[in-house]
């Protein structure tokens, strides 16, 4: 392998200069002039958000979708068409984003924490069947840095209980389980378009569904509770102000845009990452499985062994990626074990099952962001001969 001296992408001092994020070019700086001169800023009076709304719709195979503030609040309205009561129980994986756990205490149900994949990192299967009681209404499987879960199983468990799915797909824009775009296999999906995600508009959301019920009452809420064509502040429902402005919608019509191309920069790049990394002693990428035909590659995650790096803490290690100009980060830690669930948990409501592996996948992963995979493979060599160089 070449010298990282010799490398004409990496700058004077050697560090690696890898694609900058968010993308953008022309498009979007034209979307937004034309938004701007158009005085149409908001969705009621303009057509971005509608437009973004159908080409998203068609992009991820759905009947719907409602272009939002932000994934946060996408759960909580999808969650808000199941009229979930304090009883109620929500099963989600404790190694997720905060938001997953907290937009369930955030609608008044009952949190309850599953475990994780030790290789996939994706809910658990076996642990979610443990973790379902007669109480449990609704599941939200997270398809972990764009790896689908394995929706079958879920699925197939769903069904004989009389569970609704809710797909976490912040992390997976794109893509898909057996073929089938993630977001499409629940009663509904949600997205988020915040500035680190697979395509942003700084901030944003969208949530998908192919049930005309809860795209209606989705529009209803986000709209403060008022019909789209209402002209006499008419309010069926305190709903409340989520909707996503025309700006946003405009510039992520040129993200989508860009997606696919990016995709197959990424799945191309991840995958030579995954033999490089997997020639060094100690280190375990994210596993992934047959079922997914279509990866969102949204972070690169891998485990390392300490006992392979000299006992080098994980802190030591992200430091040492950085400093070479690779975007690496520790990433989630178990919500479980954040202090806004723990104890008594301030007036939330949860339950829990073993969470071993949530545990030491918190403890334990490295991330690599996903404008890294942009790059050109000569950068994924540098990656591994980084990481490598870090072992001696
Ligand atoms: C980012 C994220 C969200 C929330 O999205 P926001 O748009 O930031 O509110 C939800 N779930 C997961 C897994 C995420 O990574």
């Amino acid at each position: 392998m070449m010298g990282l001296r010799k490398l004409t992408y990496t700058d004077e001092t050697g560090v690696l200069c890898l694609p900058a994020w968010p993308v953008f070019d022309n498009g979007e700086l034209e979307a937004v002039r034309r938004v701007i001169e158009s005085r149409n800023w908001w969705r009621m009076t303009g057509s971005e958000v509608s437009s973004f709304e159908a080409e998203f719709a068609a992009y991820q195979n759905v009947r719907f979708a409602i272009g939002v503030t932000n994934g946060t609040h996408a759960i909580e309205l999808a969650l808000r068409c199941l009229d979930l009561g304090a009883d109620d129980e929500v099963i989600v994986p404790s190694f997720t984003f905060m938001s997953t756990g907290c937009a369930v205490a955030a609608v008044g149900a009952k949190v309850v924490f599953a475990d994780v994949d030790d290789e996939t990192y994706c809910l658990d299967a076996g642990s979610l069947e443990s973790a379902i009681s007669s109480r449990t209404k609704a599941i939200i499987p997270v398809h972990m840095a764009g790896h689908s879960c394995d929706m079958d199983k879920i699925l197939a468990l769903a069904r004989a209980k009389d569970i609704h799915v809710l797909e976490d797909c912040a992390h997976a824009h794109g893509a898909e389980y057996r073929g089938r775009r993630l977001g499409s296999l629940g009663y509904a999906g949600i997205f988020s378009f915040q500035n680190g995600k697979l395509m942003t508009a700084g901030e944003g959301g969208a949530l998908v569904t192919c049930r005309d019920d809860v795209a209606k009452r989705t529009l209803v809420l986000h709209n403060c509770g008022r019909k789209f064509d209402d002209e006499d502040y008419l309010h069926e429902l305190c709903g409340t102000n989520n909707r996503l402005s025309e700006l946003q919608a405009a510039v992520l019509r040129v993200q989508l845009s860009r997606l696919d191309r990016q995709m197959e920069v990424r799945e191309n790049n991840a995958k030579l990452l995954d033999g490089l990394l997997s020639e060094i002693p100690g280190i375990k990428p994210q596993a992934r499985r047959e079922y997914v035909t279509r990866h969102g590659h949204y972070m690169y995650m891998f485990r390392y062994s300490t006992r392979a790096f000299s006992d080098l803490s994980r802190r030591d290690f992200i430091d040492y990626l950085r400093r070479a100009g690779i975007p690496a980060f520790r990433g989630f830690r178990p919500l479980h074990l954040m202090p806004a669930f723990e104890g008594l948990a301030k007036g939330i409501s949860l339950r829990r099952t073993d969470l071993k592996v949530s545990e030491l996948i918190g403890e334990s992963a490295v991330w690599i962001h996903h404008r890294a995979l942009l790059g050109t493979e000569e950068d994924m060599c540098a990656i591994a001969q980084v990481i490598k160089k870090l072992q001696g």
